[in-house]
């Protein structure tokens, strides 16, 4: 009961918001300042019954910073983390094959790549063509999940996941047993929030960007596309007609979009619709076609929040419009729902921006567009709660791929006898003497003041 009390209180206490502020941390911090100054005596007792330790090597370990150690450097080294295994999923089953191998092959590691089986032909050319191109410390292993599987039975020495959720647990579960590091870049529900219906200069490039985002690269068949709009309730026929028009005028022609990889994935698409409540609420399309796997692009009208469809991710091209009684709402709606792997806002209220900014949690965060925040290297990609954690792209993948070694070097010039024992009360106030006055504890040591 205890236990439940204080992981709930914790909990609170982070949704209140206090901990974000800069007053709080400061606050915070200088109290426990105050308990290493004001509690130093029982500090020392406590180390003195548990650990025997005597208060000056308690002072020099635990409650002070170790001055002791001038004169050195510091420096960071990166060191490749071994043999890792990459698997990639079949939506962009090159690029997202390419993009955490350079990483890889750039931190100084051996690679085994998995592509997905469900692009086959990507696949079958990964595996003709790296291995012409590379060396033969990168490597393609082609198969389905249960190639996977005998991949996860060997240590690694990190796994890179690209992904669902589903199988992102089940890699963190074989990779917890070898303490393997993992990244998993999992899905989620991306929404977007559109205030920007009463800007008629703002309306047309909306639209654009946001059928661009669901019913372009894929059919919505992205981690990083959107999967539904919020928008107040007033706008929301406005909205539904022009993304009507959109689709007329770009997205109608099959031509133009991508149809659903595999059956499976069609399957769990058109059953969405099996729910009467989420089949009412379609205002337009609707039609699946088994045949060719194609699907129309779809908009739905306030389907029940607690359906499937909304809280499964979508990965296709039907597009739930969500109606809220004010805009600023979207905040709330977004705080009680897992964390997306992005936020999308098309808005140019600034106070709007910053409460999406403070209040909500995702990956990441774009403004006025979408999709395009994965071409920028220099930001990094990635999720956190459940659409995955780790970043990359760019130099990010560089860091991702290694580990950053911490290097102190020491000369022999100088030595201080009061790091050891034994101990008296001198050498417990030569070392608070340093740590208080630093630079005159430096010009001492440099004398070689010794006892
Ligand atoms: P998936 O999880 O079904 O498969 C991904 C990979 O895991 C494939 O190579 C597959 O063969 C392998 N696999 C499947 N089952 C396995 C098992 N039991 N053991 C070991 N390996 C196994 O994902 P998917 O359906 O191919 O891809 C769609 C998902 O990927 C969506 O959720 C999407 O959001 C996500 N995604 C995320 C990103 C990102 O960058 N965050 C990018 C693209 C896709």
């Amino acid at each position: 009961m205890e236990v439940k009390r204080v992981v709930k209180e914790a909990r609170e206490a982070f949704e209140s918001g206090v901990t974000r502020s800069y007053s709080w941390r400061r606050s915070q911090l200088r109290a426990l300042k105050a308990i290493l100054l004001e509690k130093e005596a029982d500090i020392f007792n406590a180390l003195k019954l548990d650990l025997g330790k005597h208060r000056i090597e308690a002072y020099r370990d635990e409650v002070d910073v170790p001055l002791v150690c001038f004169p050195a450097t510091g420096e960071i080294v990166a060191e490749p983390l071994g043999v890792v295994l990459i698997f990639s999923s079949w939506n962009f089953p090159i690029g997202l094959s390419f993009e955490p191998l350079v990483g890889a092959i750039a931190a100084g590691n051996a690679v085994v790549l998995k592509p997905s089986e469900l692009a086959p032909a990507s696949s079958a050319f990964l595996a003709t063509n790296l291995p012409k191109y590379l060396d033969n410390s990168v490597k393609v292993v082609e198969g389905a999940s249960h190639i996977g599987e005998q991949l996860l039975e060997h240590k690694w020495d990190k796994i890179f996941f690209t992904g669902s959720s589903r199988v992102g647990r089940i890699i963190m579960t074989a990779a917890a047993k070898h303490l393997t590091p993992v990244t998993l870049e999992l899905g989620g529900k991306c929404p977007a929030i559109i205030d920007t219906l009463s800007r008629a200069r703002d309306i047309e490039v909306t639209i654009n960007r946001v059928a661009g985002a669901k019913w372009g690269p894929c059919s919505g068949q992205a981690c990083i596309a959107i999967d539904y709009l919020l928008v107040e309730e007033q706008f929301a026929p406005l909205l539904v007609d022009l993304l009507k028009a959109k689709i007329k005028k770009t997205y109608k022609d099959p031509e133009n979009s991508a149809r659903i990889v595999h059956k499976q994935h069609f399957q769990r698409l058109s059953n969405f619709l099996n729910d009467s409540a989420v089949a009412a609420s379609v205002v337009y399309g609707g039609s699946f076609n088994a045949e060719s796997l194609l699907i129309e692009p779809t908009i739905l009208l306030n389907p029940p929040l607690d359906s499937e469809i909304m809280r499964e991710e979508i990965f296709g091209p039907l597009l739930p419009v969500i109606t809220l009684k004010k805009i600023e709402d979207s905040i709330e709606f977004l705080k009680v729902r897992p964390k997306p792997l992005v936020i999308y806002a098309f808005t140019v209220d600034e106070k709007l921006k910053r409460r999406v900014i403070e209040e909500t949690s995702s990956g990441s965060i774009t403004f006025n567009d979408a999709m395009l925040q994965f071409a920028v290297d220099s930001l990094p990609f990635g999720g956190t709660g459940e659409s995955g954690f780790g970043k990359y792209h760019g130099k990010f993948s560089f860091d991702q791929f290694s580990h950053g070694k911490a290097i102190l070097r020491r000369s022999f010039l100088i030595e201080l006898s009061c790091r050891y024992p034994p101990w008296n009360e001198w050498k417990l106030q030569f070392i608070r003497y340093i740590y208080r006055f630093y630079y005159i504890g430096i010009i001492l040591m440099l004398l070689g003041l010794k006892r």
